[in-house]
């Protein structure tokens, strides 16, 4: 399983000079099957999607947009994915089910006038859009597992996606002070990689409860609880300059914690044996 973080960031875009090498699009991160395969999942689709297009060049995207939540950095590449909104294009878009509404309704919620010039069904391509319960499902030939977190602001999933030996959750938006469930502790148990909120630092814990996000503590502690065998700080706040996240990556950082990089790329379940424990995620950097 190959990850490539397309974009780390929380809340807002963090364009500028401090922001270069960590990079400043929010949250998107393209799975696919391996080295040498095309990414065929997307792991939401913040401004960060954009950077999807170049991957796949010249192909437009066929496969599945798994989305944790309807916030605006998790949704806003949708109508900005140029491989996905062509012609030829196949994208399979699953949004947690809420309020009682169809997936293309919950999406017209943030994507029609006056929010926005155009409806779901204007997007090229063919494109659905399903909302979906905490439920397991194939897409793509991976294994997908959804599961309910504590966030603010309606619904938010976390979701496991698992694939020849290797598995990871991902858990951009994250209160873990507000209480995690036995199901979305089980849904995290062991995997290779938990990419986590890590928006606030232990001294912002007030803010992090008034927003529901996670401290940086905190994603460390949940990740020791589930024995997860790395962990990937995600979701950095967008006012982190490059220097705040060196000293995060400084005291935080290890074999086992990494700080998100726009544009890293994380290969797990396919470490040779004479490269070490086969379940320690190969990094290669920015
Ligand atoms: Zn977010
Ligand atoms: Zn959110």
């Amino acid at each position: 399983m190959r990850l490539t973080f397309l974009g780390v960031r929380g809340s807002t875009p963090a364009p500028g000079a401090d922001f270069v090498r960590y990079g400043g699009h929010t949250s998107c991160v393209a799975l696919s099957a391996g080295p040498t395969s095309r990414p065929v999942l997307a792991l939401d689709a913040g401004t960060g999607i954009r950077e999807l297009t170049g991957l796949l060049a010249p192909d437009a995207f066929a496969g599945s947009i798994l989305v944790s939540h309807l916030h605006w950095d998790h949704v806003q590449g949708i109508p900005f994915f140029a491989a996905g909104d062509r012609d030829g294009a196949r994208a399979a878009m699953v949004v947690p089910a809420e309020l009682g509404l169809s997936g293309r309704d919950l999406v017209a919620r943030f994507m029609s006038p006056p929010s926005f010039p155009i409806l779901p069904e204007g997007l090229k391509g063919a494109w659905t859009f399903e909302a979906r319960e905490a439920e397991p499902f194939r897409a793509e030939g991976f294994d997908v597992l959804p599961f309910d977190v504590a966030h603010k602001g309606g619904r938010c999933f976390g979701y496991r996606v698992s694939s020849a030996g290797a598995s990871i959750a991902y858990v951009p938006d994250h209160a873990p002070a507000a209480g995690v469930s036995d199901a979305a502790l089980e849904a995290m148990r062991d995997v290779d990689a938990l990419i986590h909120d890590a928006q606030f630092l232990d001294h912002e814990r007030s803010r992090a409860v008034d927003y529901g996000h996670a401290t940086i503590d905190e994603a460390v502690a949940l990740a020791e609880r589930v024995g997860a065998r790395s962990l990937v700080l995600f979701h950095h706040g967008p006012h982190r300059t490059d220097a705040a996240l060196d000293r995060i990556a400084e005291t935080f950082g290890s074999d086992s914690v990494l700080v998100a990089t726009q544009g890293m790329v994380l290969d797990l379940g396919c470490v040779p044996p004479d490269r070490g424990a086969t379940t320690r995620p190969r990094v290669t950097p920015a």
